[in-house]
């Protein structure tokens, strides 16, 4: 590697580290994280990881609490231990190369179907951001095991953004953190929307027609 590449690289890794603190931070005051619960990483285009510390409150962790793992889910940089979910975003940016970034939460809304085991169908138009008409439910397996990070990546289908963990809560990606980030926020509210409406009755679903058009307009819309 060139001084120069070693030079951007590191500036990369700079501004990731700050990138995942504030938007840690950000989440919580969202109320999408709580205490230690979720965690969040970027994939740098060197496919360095930068991941959240296992265990550790959002709003305790610093720049230099962040760990940087290799795909293969080895520690390469930092004192901390990586989040115990380094497998599932891993194997998400080894089956995924449009996803760079990844938030996962155990939002209230979101997890409550997820307990449930009930996928999300388009109850707005809005699920559009998503990339897709319905937000999957993955199989059960214990937190931070090869098992559940398989789960995922089967449930996961390209190019939605966002799945739901049965009985543990979502995953949602992007290109960006702030995509990501955006995505869980999405899942949320979507979520909210469902089983509020499932309080009333039974919800109307938006047609795969009516979903086409949605898609087609997002097409034009300004990024
Ligand atoms: P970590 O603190 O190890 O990231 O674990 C939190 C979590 O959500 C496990 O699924
Ligand atoms: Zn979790």
């Amino acid at each position: 590697m060139t001084t120069e590449t070693q030079t951007a690289t590191e500036t990369l890794g700079d501004s990731a580290r700050n990138e995942l603190v504030v938007c840690g931070r950000k989440l919580l005051e969202f109320g999408l994280l709580s205490q230690t619960s979720g965690n969040i990483s970027i994939k740098l285009p060197n496919d360095d990881v930068y991941i959240t510390p296992s265990s550790m409150e959002y709003d305790r962790i610093k720049n230099e609490d962040i760990v940087v793992v290799g795909l293969d889910g080895k520690v390469r940089q930092g004192s901390r231990v990586p989040s115990s979910e380094t497998p599932l975003h891993c194997l998400v940016y080894e089956t995924r190369p449009d996803v760079s970034a990844i938030v996962h939460t155990h939002s209230p809304y979101a997890t409550t179907l997820a307990v449930m085991g009930m996928s999300i169908p388009a109850v707005h138009y809005m699920i559009a951001v998503l990339r897709t008409t319905t937000i999957e439910v993955a199989a059960y397996a214990t937190y931070g095991t090869e098992e559940l990070a398989r789960n995922v990546r089967d449930a996961f289908v390209a190019p939605s953004k966002a799945v739901l963990i049965a009985n543990h809560g979502l995953v949602a990606v992007g290109s960006t953190l702030k995509e990501a980030a955006d995505a869980a926020q999405a899942v949320e509210t979507l979520a909210g929307l469902y089983i509020r409406s499932l309080t009333i009755g039974k919800p109307n679903i938006l047609s795969d027609e009516q979903m086409a058009e949605v898609f087609a307009k997002y097409e034009k819309k300004p990024a």
